[in-house]
């Protein structure tokens, strides 16, 4: 036999190991030298240039072409002395990858030679050829033109490929129109109304030094790395970056003794390799450790400003990509690429700071700043309580479906995990127990608003949002994600949470409050309206269900219905009135991410009924047919029948497997026409979630039933506990 598996098995079994070696064993030596940061800007650019960037990336100011075209040769210059031949404009379409499209600085001359150039105009904007990126119908195809146009807020940097190295200019991509056809661009305009309602209500109510401020973010990235040559053997991993079947392993992670436990030598190699890629492009990987599954890993950066983490985030996930290649692995980044085992999520850690250096999610350690603190904790409750949906809406994708609410990863059910002591401090804060009064002096009585100490042991790992200790953890965004969704959303609601939570406090202080005053009785308005998102206990529990269900929150399972709640009035209104998306763009937006949807589940479609019929069933053909040989010699030596029952029974169930995946193979291939035929991509996305994909698990089920009873040897497809254990 020398199938694919079992060629498969034999290259691991010849691994040879990968020597990895660091320009330097002092990461500080090249941590960032791929990267056009501060202190290249200052040796490749004139003193005026430097500042206009400077001020392009501190205040948002715009970069005259002038200036521009200084830009762009000191960046030229710059890139050119790391050996970069090329430079391309690196965005974030809505297709979920990166996509860069490389030119050369080189440029014949009219003289016969030639020389390279990079212009200002090059640097500030480029056309790709744009039609196949997603639209949603906001570009007809005879006018495809989308722009990108650069962020200088996130440094250019070098890509180090096997031969060659491109300058990578980080932009945002809109159609002509100016409407935003990527992730980049709505998260920019998030992160702008964040921050200016943030510096607002600071700067009113609490310090007038905070003149600026800005959202962090540090991603948990977890991932599964099986072996390139298994993974090859596996077409539905291939394509579909998840197993469609497969036999739970043997050893599971029942035994949990995987998680933070002694890292293989293969994958530690590996990780170094990809740390020092990461490092040179100023990732800065802080964490790695084994997660709970077999083969799960997890790195995490300190964390940064959110546009910047979320394009590192990006970086990030492609240059594991590339290095895995060269250690013969594979990075699974999918939500759920294995059945029966833990999903991978990537860890949203998000906070609030100033320019005075104050994380405002952390507990201070007076009263005055435990009201900031207070304030800022409670807006972000109150404003997931009021939009849970859109929360929920901005992680829906067609892999995340199956962590959420599927018993092992947050639930579907929107709540917020804040541990013990906040819970009593909120109670204490709204009942009589705490009825803050502001003496007529100093600010604040210095008893009313208690000192707040946590315990940040408090966690909980059931929780989709739970607040630990300075900051709070969006766990429920999938691993695969850009997390410029959950970003986007987030930003924007806090953004207009705040800005309602002033205008109220305003009108109090209007009316004659004291400032003190007015904050703590809006704030406790706040907690009893949003206390029914508040949840301790176990959010994988059943009981748990049942008991959000009694408080009306909701608990949507599917992408497809999900995404409703971009385009509700609800939030149309709220995207338009903080200035991040129009109603057009929504639209558009709800479109490709249907359409996405659709296509995810129609490819799967297809991958499990092609591996359902021409490896599963053969395979089963094959072992039923010796049996049958079996049975017919055994009769012919004049065999009773109790002595060949075993494989009677055997034969029969295989029959029996076989055609129920035949059955439902035609079943899931007619109703993926008739899905293809509906013409709203919305009810087209439903029937898929609900007609076609329910069949994946019929087939599963019998395949998996099979994997079971045939005989190893014929087995085509690596199995999980070799995709698993095998390294
Ligand atoms: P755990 O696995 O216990 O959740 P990790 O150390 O793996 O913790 O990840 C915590 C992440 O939170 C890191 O990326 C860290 O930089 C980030 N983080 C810490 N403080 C903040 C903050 N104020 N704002 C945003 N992220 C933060
Ligand atoms: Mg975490």
């Amino acid at each position: 036999m020398s199938t694919l598996r079992f060629k498969a098995l034999e290259t691991v079994q010849h691994r040879k190991k990968i020597t990895v070696t660091a320009p330097s064993q002092k990461v500080s030596d090249y941590f960032n030298s791929n990267v056009f940061n501060d202190t290249a800007m200052k040796k490749f650019l004139s003193k005026e240039a430097y500042q206009a960037v400077n001020n392009a990336i501190k205040n948002g100011d715009k970069i005259d072409r002038a200036i521009a075209g200084h830009v762009a040769t000191g960046m030229k210059n710059w890139a050119m002395s790391k050996d970069a031949t090329h430079y391309t404009h690196w965005f974030q379409p809505l297709t979920g990858a990166t996509a860069e499209k490389h030119d050369a600085f080189f440029e014949p001359t009219d003289d016969g030679g030639s020389e390279e150039k990079f212009s200002g105009n090059a640097l500030v904007q480029q056309e790709p050829d744009a039609s196949s990126f997603p639209s949603g119908g906001l570009r007809n195809t005879f006018e495809a033109r989308g722009y990108t146009a650069w962020d200088p807020s996130s440094p250019a940097f070098i890509m180090e490929g096997t031969n060659g190295k491109t300058l990578c200019i980080p932009t945002i991509f809109v159609a002509y129109t100016g409407e935003a056809l990527d992730y980049k661009a709505p998260l920019l305009k998030a992160l702008h109304a964040v921050e200016k309602a943030v510096v607002d209500v600071c700067s009113s109510y609490f310090d007038k030094n905070v003149k600026k401020s800005f959202a962090s973010l540090g991603i948990e990235q977890e991932y599964f790395l099986v072996d390139e040559a298994l993974f090859n053997a596996r077409p539905d991993l291939m394509l579909t970056g998840r197993t469609l079947l497969g036999q739970s392993p043997e050893k599971g992670q029942q035994l949990e003794d995987h998680y933070f436990g002694s890292i293989p030598p293969r994958v530690y190699d590996y990780m170094l390799d990809f740390e020092i890629e990461a490092y040179k492009l100023g990732i800065p990987l802080k964490t790695r450790h084994n997660e709970v599954a077999p083969s799960q890993f997890e790195c995490a950066p300190m964390f940064e400003e959110v546009n910047l983490a979320i394009d590192h985030n990006q970086l990030l996930m492609d240059v594991m990509e590339k290095v895995a290649q060269k250690h013969g692995f594979k990075v699974l980044l999918h939500e759920k690429p294995f059945a029966g085992v833990n999903g991978s999520g990537k860890h949203n850690n998000w906070s609030l700071i100033t320019n005075t250096g104050v994380n405002l999610l952390s507990p201070g350690k007076t009263p005055e700043t435990n009201l900031q603190f207070l304030t800022f904790f409670i807006n972000v409750i109150k404003a997931v309580h009021d939009h849970a949906d859109l929360m929920r809406a901005s992680i829906a994708a067609a892999g995340n479906d199956h962590r959420l609410g599927a018993n092992e990863a947050p639930p579907a059910i929107m709540s917020i995990f804040i541990g013990s002591q906040l819970t009593h401090i909120l109670n204490d804060f709204v009942s009589n127990k705490t009825s803050i009064k502001v003496d007529s002096k100093s600010s604040i009585d210095i008893n009313k608003i208690p000192e707040i100490l946590l315990d940040t042991t408090d966690r909980n790992r059931t929780s989709p949002f739970a607040f630990t200790g300075n900051k709070f953890e969006f766990r429920a965004v999938g691993s695969s994600a850009n997390s410029a969704s959950a970003m986007t959303v987030l930003n924007t609601i806090m953004a207009d949470q705040l800005n309602k939570f002033k205008t109220e406090v305003d009108a109090l202080i209007k009316k004659g409050n004291k400032k003190e005053d007015a904050i703590i009785s809006v704030l406790k308005s706040y907690v009893k309206s949003s206390k029914n998102i508040l949840f301790e206990g176990n959010g994988y529990g059943n009981e748990w269900v049942k008991e959000a269900a009694k408080r009306g929150l909701s608990n949507i399972k599917t992408t497809p219905e999900a995404l409703n709640a971009y385009i509700s009035k609800k939030s149309k209104e709220l995207f338009s009135n903080n200035h991040i998306f129009n109603a057009r763009e929504l639209d558009a937006r709800y479109e490709i991410m249907q359409e996405n949807y659709v296509k995810k589940i129609d490819i799967e479609a297809k991958i499990l009924a092609q591996l359902a019929i021409s490896h599963v069933i053969p395979s089963a053909l094959i072992y039923q047919q010796k049996l049958s040989e079996n049975v017919a010699s055994l009769k012919a030596i004049g065999l009773k029948k109790n002595s060949y029952d075993a494989q009677l029974k055997f034969i029969e169930e295989i029959s029996k497997y076989v055609n129920h995946i035949r059955v439902c193979v035609e079943k899931m291939i007619a109703e993926n026409e008739k899905a293809h035929h509906i013409e709203n991509t919305h009810k087209c996305a439903i029937a898929f979630c609900h007609k076609v994909k329910p069949l994946f698990d019929e087939i599963r089920n019998s395949s998996d039933a099979l994997e079971f009873i045939v005989e190893d040897d014929l087995w085509k497809l690596p199995k999980y506990r070799e995709l698993l254990f095998v390294k």
